[in-house]
């Protein structure tokens, strides 16, 4: 729909102008940095920052209806800068002109109700968000967008020349990078760090495909960020990790989705995310906040992180009820199917001790809890979510186990509604799920495969049959005749079949 087509009330808003004054916030010393130039960290204390727009207050100006239709509007509008997650652009990065903006058909990922067969054995009713459904299967594309989009904008402002683009990753950090980063050829290229043989094939493939430069690195995902923190310290790159408060920003866009695809009532809603480096679950709570603060949410609601028992320590964390006594240890983590949230010691770690109390205390009550999930439960729930009609990856897998979890231990009841993050598609994850229908996992995972979710191809070759097709070699007649006539029977049979009256 074209702007001039919408009631005059609105005319005036649908199209974003740059606004706002945005800087990098300290989360250890609180000084404030300016965004001219791309930081990850404090140059005075050296703690991770957060983006803040210094004029928040203005947007709590504008009446919650008028955002609240406003959003729902802009669903309808066909500008391009508007189509992905800078539909809430007031709320994500105001200061970047939609002209910069990079749209790759990210963001408004469908939030698919569960099957209810499902529904009914949780005793619970219940969403995936089906964040695989992002231009490089993985909900990462919201960060990348925001990160990319703002790179974008400084180069055509000639304030940056050439680019390149570097990142860490557990899979599908460097998909996503190295997908937009291709999009902005030839100003910006990429190069991304994985750890040797602790991402799956698909994932590999990616950023392969997209032509980055692609580095294997001994070691876990922990040891890939220390060097590639060491090469953005010392060398003119840009880092992509979410320690890049940008990622934040726009992964923020997945609560704004939301509470517009709910209608903004989140009243008796639990989000549940996997978690890894916790730049997810950083923007989760932020964005959540955000719209709270300006009234289009009257409710905050419940978010719930889950971790697998072999990389858990934000769970270990908060074991501690009380909060002066906590104290934050990294863990050494074992292998784990949810592979992109193997993390043992979070660089948003900070982030989440902040928003978390800021978030229990606008909530007025404790609102933010941490599950904690066996390896075996996440394969079983994965399989058993996609035997339904759904496409969830491992740490989708990890949510829907979380969401038991919860239930089991009285963090959620069963008058609460959830919302599980399927944060990338299942296909990347098929390894997983081949290790376990062909009883291959390693020990050092744990777990048993269920003969009742296994399942495998059977080739019908049947005995009476004398000639079978091949590549270039088809048959014909009554051999063709016999093919097609002992191995439909043969299918029949073990389908237990009855013959059309
Ligand atoms: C990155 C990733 C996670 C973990 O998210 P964090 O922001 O690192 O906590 C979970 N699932 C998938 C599929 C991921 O790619
Ligand atoms: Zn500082």
């Amino acid at each position: 729909m074209k702007t001039c087509d919408f009631p005059p009330d609105m005319r005036d808003l649908i199209e974003p102008r740059p606004s706002g004054r945005m800087e990098y916030v300290c989360l250890g010393c609180g000084a404030s940095h300016g965004i001219g130039e791309l930081l990850y960290t404090c140059p005075s204390c050296g703690e991770v920052l957060l983006l803040e727009d210094k004029d928040f207050a203005r947007l709590k100006k504008t009446p919650p209806e008028t955002w609240r239709k406003l959003f729902d509007y802009r669903r309808m509008a066909s500008l391009t800068a508007l189509k992905g997650i800078y539909r809430y652009h007031e709320f994500l990065g105001p200061v970047i002109p939609p002209g910069a903006v990079v749209w790759l058909g990210e963001g408004h990922t469908p939030l698919v109700r569960a099957c209810p067969s499902l529904r009914d054995e949780a005793g619970q009713d219940f969403y995936f968000k089906n964040d695989g459904q992002n231009p490089s299967a993985s909900f990462k594309d919201r960060g990348m967008a925001s990160a990319l989009s703002y790179i974008n904008w400084l180069v055509t402002e000639g304030r940056l020349e050439e680019v390149l683009a570097v990142c860490a990753s557990t899979g599908d950090t460097s998909a996503s990078a190295a997908l937009y980063a291709g999009f902005l050829h030839p100003r910006v290229k990429s190069a991304v760090l994985l750890p040797h043989g602790k991402v799956t094939p698909q994932q590999l493939s990616q950023p392969l495909g997209s032509g980055a430069r692609v580095f294997e690195i001994p070691g876990v995902f922990d040891d890939c960020m220390k060097v590639v923190e060491a090469l953005a310290e010392n060398y003119n790159v840009a880092l992509l990790n979410s320690k890049n408060a940008w990622r934040i920003l726009g992964q923020e866009s997945y609560s704004y989705e939301i509470a517009q695809d709910l209608d903004y009532g989140l009243g008796g809603v639990a989000v549940f995310a996997p978690i890894g480096n916790a730049g997810n679950i950083t923007a989760i709570l932020s964005g959540f906040l955000k719209f709270y603060e300006t009234g289009i949410i009257t409710a905050l609601p419940k978010i719930v992180g889950v971790q697998s028992a072999h990389a858990d320590p934000v769970f270990r964390y908060y074991l501690e009820p009380d909060g002066e006594k906590r104290k934050f240890i990294p863990v050494t983590v074992r292998a784990s199917v949810a592979q992109a949230a193997m993390i043992g010691n979070p660089v948003s770690m900070p982030r989440v001790i902040h928003l978390v109390r800021r978030y229990n205390l606008l909530s007025g009550k404790k609102n933010v809890f941490f599950v904690q999930t066996t390896e075996q439960a996440i394969m079983d729930a994965m399989l058993t979510a996609n035997r339904r009609g759904h496409i969830v990856c491992t740490q989708g897998g990890e949510c829907l186990a979380g969401l038991a979890e919860a239930k089991r231990t009285g963090v959620v009841t069963k008058d609460e509604t959830a919302v599980l993050d399927a944060t990338a598609h299942a296909l990347k994850f098929s390894g997983f799920q081949e290790m376990y229908f062909e009883g291959g996992f390693p020990a050092e995972f744990g777990i048993t495969p269920r003969e009742e979710l296994k399942n495998r191809p059977r080739l019908v070759r049947p005995d009476g049959v004398k000639a079978f097709p091949a590549p270039g070699k088809p048959l014909s007649g009554e051999e063709f005749t016999q093919f097609v006539q002992g191995t439909s029977k043969t299918i029949a049979d073990v389908l237990g079949l009855l013959p059309r009256a």
